[in-house]
């Protein structure tokens, strides 16, 4: 699986030539087993059909998702080992192309042309949902372009599993898939999200998430609650739920492997008072030139940074000494 966009797997498929794609199936042979019971394969409607497959567990995959395997003329795939792993559990004989990050711009031209004669095409990535931190998204958008039917068929998404299991606000949350790899670029990251009144969900690969977390627990503050997610569906599905700085500590005293969701809780909601905010501006302003401190505060606070501007400036004429008064 391409675990992470800084790291695409070599993938053998690249090298797969045009003759090797097989020919659709008959009809009459397109169908799926489920614990060797048959079951026929429905016709189709033509367009690209973008599947959701399992993150870890097979049986996760819907009823609807294997109908549409089957159905399908084709489906592509970001690597066929990996899918052909899917499809032979539940005995699917459809042609396979590969489809990701090194040959989707020779690809998607053909794919395009199997939709232009009236085929349907099946779409799925290595685990969960295509497009999601995974290709798909200019075969989607030049797909609506020509005028094709795009289907969605919903089901795993590592994002959702963790955000449920989590135990964190789940009325809004917003996805920001995987971060920065360094550390700079990463903080500046957690800075910009800082206020977002919603649960973040992060990808991370195991041998960063303990930097990730300290960064996070940097910027975003020690006490904000927090779950490192791993393996889910799996055999060694873990949830561990702490504070971000508590979550900090344990991972970098711990050796991880696997797949990992990083999940935050949204800012505590309780308003600063004016007081708390003078106090947070004279005390940035003994470190820092004022456009820094104002920056410091708004991102902690929320505040409006003009009005801040405006308040750190009075707190600084009113700490200068007395001159030039008359005697
Ligand atoms: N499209 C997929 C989805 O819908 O979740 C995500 C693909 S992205 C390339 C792979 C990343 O998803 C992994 O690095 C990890 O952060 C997360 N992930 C995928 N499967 C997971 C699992 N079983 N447990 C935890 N995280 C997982």
């Amino acid at each position: 699986m391409n675990q992470d966009p800084n790291e695409p797997s070599p993938n053998p498929d690249d090298l797969v030539a045009e003759a090797e794609i097989a020919e659709p199936l008959p009809r009459a042979e397109r169908g799926f087993r489920v614990h060797a019971a048959p079951f026929p394969a429905p016709r189709l409607t033509p367009g690209l059909h973008v599947v959701a497959t399992p993150i870890g567990h097979l049986a996760d995959v819907s009823l609807r998702a294997l109908e549409t395997l089957a159905a399908a003329d084709l489906i592509a795939c970001e690597d066929t080992r990996v899918t052909r792993v899917l499809l032979d559990r539940y005995a699917i004989r459809t042609p396979l192309m590969s489809y990701n990050d090194h040959n989707a711009g020779e690809r998607r031209p053909r794919l395009l042309g199997m939709l232009e004669e009236g085929r349907a095409v099946a779409l799925v990535s290595d685990a969960g949902t295509p497009l999601v931190s995974d290709p798909g998204y200019k075969l989607v958008a030049e797909t609506i372009a020509a005028g094709h039917t795009v289907v969605p068929v919903p089901g795993p998404s590592a994002l959702l599993a963790a955000l449920v299991a989590s135990g964190l606000p789940s009325d809004a949350f917003l996805f920001a898939g995987f971060l920065p790899t360094r550390t700079e670029a990463r903080r500046r990251r957690f800075e910009e999200l800082a206020r977002v009144p919603a649960t973040l969900i992060f990808y991370e690969s195991p041998h960063r998430v303990a930097d990730c977390l300290a960064d996070a627990s940097a910027v975003l503050g020690l006490d904000r609650p927090a779950a490192v997610a791993r393996e889910l569906t799996k055999t060694f599905e873990e949830c561990v739920r702490a504070p971000l700085g508590e979550l900090a500590a344990t991972f970098a005293a711990r050796t991880v492997k696997g797949e990992i969701v990083v999940v935050v809780g949204p800012p505590a909601e309780e308003a600063t008072s004016e007081a708390d905010v003078d106090a947070m501006l004279r005390a940035a302003l003994l470190r820092q030139a004022p456009g820094r401190a104002v920056a410091e505060v708004a991102r902690l606070t929320g505040a409006d940074r003009k009005a801040l501007y405006e308040r750190a400036m009075a707190l600084k004429a009113e700490s200068q000494p007395e001159r030039g008064g008359r005697r």
